[in-house]
């Protein structure tokens, strides 16, 4: 296990789609790094990307920074529903560190991923969550919450994040 180097926007990685992970990969280690790495950043996402890694995987942890955890690792995740009603939230990324940027989501969603030991899992998501998953899928596939965003509002955006790196 070992934590690996976070790439940062605007990394070429990053705004590049991911491969579906095939059947029978062995993930393990690759999955325990990215918790390591997560944890460590300290953040409560981060995909496969973000570390270099072009496969659909991401792992997130939505309540450990409030006490008991709640370790997910997602393979090959995709939306399956989602609802009309949406949700804004301020977003941060640690692949965009300093900047935080209110996002605009569905804020219900149905999500269908196979598990590290290769089951068929999906269940319904909202609030931090939700916004957490679709955040992550996105990195998946190479959107980051600057893409998300009305063009001037990621001019303001892009400007913090000059500004924040400086
Ligand atoms: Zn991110």
């Amino acid at each position: 296990m070992a934590v690996r180097a976070i790439l940062t926007w605007p990394d070429p990685r990053l705004s590049t789609p991911c491969a579906p992970v095939g059947t029978g990969a062995d993930l393990d280690a690759l999955i325990a790094d990215m918790f390591d790495t997560m944890y460590a950043a300290p953040g409560r996402g981060l995909a496969a990307p973000q570390i270099g890694v072009m496969q659909r995987v991401f792992v997130m942890d939505a309540t450990w920074k409030d006490g008991a955890g709640t370790p997910r690792a997602l393979i090959n995740p995709r939306i399956t529903a989602q609802s009309d009603e949406t949700a804004s939230a301020d977003e941060g990324c640690l692949s965009i560190p300093g900047v935080s940027v209110a996002v605009t989501r569905p804020a219900q969603i149905t999500v269908a991923w196979s598990a590290p030991d290769g089951t068929a899992l999906s269940a319904q998501f909202d609030g931090f969550e939700a916004a957490c998953i679709q955040h992550e899928i996105d990195h998946l596939d190479g959107i980051v919450t600057f893409d998300r965003l009305a063009p001037a509002d990621r001019t303001r955006a892009e400007a913090a994040y000059a500004g924040a790196q400086a």
